[in-house]
């Protein structure tokens, strides 16, 4: 068997990884001539870190990321709604990881590259269509930088390609851009004096604007700073209205579009968001976009996986957590059933639902919604936050949601074996 995976990004890489532990071969089509460390911060939650571990990722992971010890979500006064530790510190088996979007990538990048050999990744490669037949399934590409086509055949494709999927959007060629709920987030990292424990993240939020702050990176020339990442989230438009650019992570945020919804909003003691954002030389805006759940990924010898099969809103940092979750399913899947088209169904099987719940409680704001919930009854703060929101309330949202995205106690120490 040869599964064919389009797409080099967290679950393209995070799938080729799991396919060759079990024995499966595979090779990577990336449409970018580089493997680059693109995009900024992300979380990376402890079930998903559980399936990097058992790849013997965490020494690495280790050396460019910072287990998150604690989460923080507050008022836009730093009043705290509800603080929880995180990972091992909440009896976990496994940490939770801030980190790189680019430096993860890199170090499943390497970890590929020295396990599967150099030619397993194939670079500047574009996928622009596929074929199958009940023998196998023909990738079809583009060499970037030319005009070269070629095609691959192998037993199996699996569409890592993120939100823009083109195997996505042949199965359903009607299905249009991602819908915009009216949310532009911007995001930066620039080196920064730490807070708290060093290792705190915090989520703080008003009316008008959201704000997170997480130190995602010990590299950096001042040895009493961190890497500090923060994203911005500010409605800016209609829901269902067409996003102002093109969503594209790498795209360049304007100070002057950020800083209304920043200059005045907020009082922290955690530390000053303006002269943070204003202290990041370069800094990327991304409308907060997803799309409908589907009713299918898989299709013969063709499935979807992460951002390919459902793209979500970016809160409770689930995109590459449930990325890294659908790896381990699929290739469970492929090493357990001789039969691709059953293995292939068997995933949708497992992942599309729980995933597609996660979609949708994304969009009423997932576990953010306790500052949401706060702001509304009490927007200028509160004495007692008692009076405003029962401890059982908050619970109920923060709890039901690690439920939901699978890493609460319960699921990860009882699923390690
Ligand atoms: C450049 C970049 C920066 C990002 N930055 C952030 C961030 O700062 N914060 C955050 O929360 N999330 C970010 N994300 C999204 C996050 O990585 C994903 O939500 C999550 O990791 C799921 O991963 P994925 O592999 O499904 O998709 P992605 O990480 O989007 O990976 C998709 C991969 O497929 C490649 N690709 C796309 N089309 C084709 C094609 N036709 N042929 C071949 N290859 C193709 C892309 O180049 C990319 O490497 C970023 C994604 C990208 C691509």
């Amino acid at each position: 068997m040869t599964v064919l995976i389009a797409g080099g990004g967290i679950g393209g890489l995070t799938t080729a990884l799991m396919l060759h532990q079990r024995g499966i071969d595979c090779e990577v089509f990336e449409r970018s001539t580089e493997i680059k460390e693109l995009g900024v911060g992300i979380n990376t939650l402890p079930h998903a870190i559980k399936e990097l571990a058992e790849l013997g990722l965490l020494e690495a992971l280790d050396a460019v990321g910072i287990r998150t010890l604690e989460l923080i979500y507050q008022n836009r006064l730093g009043q705290v709604i509800w603080q929880e530790p995180r990972g091992l510190h909440a009896g976990l088996d496994f940490p939770q990881f801030s980190i790189h979007r680019g430096k993860l990538q890199r170090v499943l990048h390497e970890a590929v590259l020295g396990r599967l050999g150099n030619a397993a990744v194939h670079t500047g490669c574009e996928v622009v269509g596929f074929e199958q037949n009940k023998d196998q399934a023909i990738l079809q590409i583009k060499e970037r930088g030319s005009d070269r086509h070629r095609e691959v055949s192998g037993s199996a494709i699996i569409a890592c390609d993120g939100i823009h999927s083109v195997i996505r959007q042949s199965f359903h060629p009607g299905e249009g851009p991602p819908t915009w709920n009216g949310i532009m987030l911007w995001r930066g990292a620039t080196e920064w004096e730490p807070f708290l424990t060093g290792e705190s993240m915090v989520i703080s939020g008003g009316m008008d604007a959201k704000l997170v702050l997480y130190p995602i990176s010990r590299e950096v020339t001042d040895s009493s700073k961190v890497l500090m990442n923060w994203a911005v989230g500010a409605k800016i438009g209609d829901a269902k209205a067409q996003p102002p650019r093109r969503e594209d992570w790498n795209r360049e945020g304007q100070m002057s579009e950020l800083l209304p919804f920043v200059e005045d909003k907020f009082s922290l003691d955690v530390l000053d968001p303006l002269a943070l954002i204003r202290g990041t030389e370069v800094f990327y805006e991304y409308p907060m976009c997803d799309r409908d759940p589907l009713t299918r990924w898989s299709r013969g010898r063709v499935t979807l996986l992460g951002d390919a099969a459902h793209p979500m809103y970016p809160v409770g940092s689930n995109g590459a957590s449930q990325a890294i979750l659908d790896a381990r399913s699929l290739s469970d899947c492929l090493a357990t059933n001789t039969n691709i088209v059953e293995a292939l169904k068997a995933y949708e099987v497992e992942r599309l639902p729980v995933t597609s719940e996660i979609v949708h409680t994304n969009r009423s704001g997932g576990p953010e919604r306790v500052i949401d919930v706060v702001n509304q009854r009490a927007p200028d703060g509160f004495d007692d936050l008692h009076d405003v929101a029962s401890a059982e309330e908050l619970e109920a949202i923060v709890k039901g949601y690690s439920q939901l995205a699978g890493f609460n106690e319960d699921k990860v120490n009882a699923e390690k074996q």
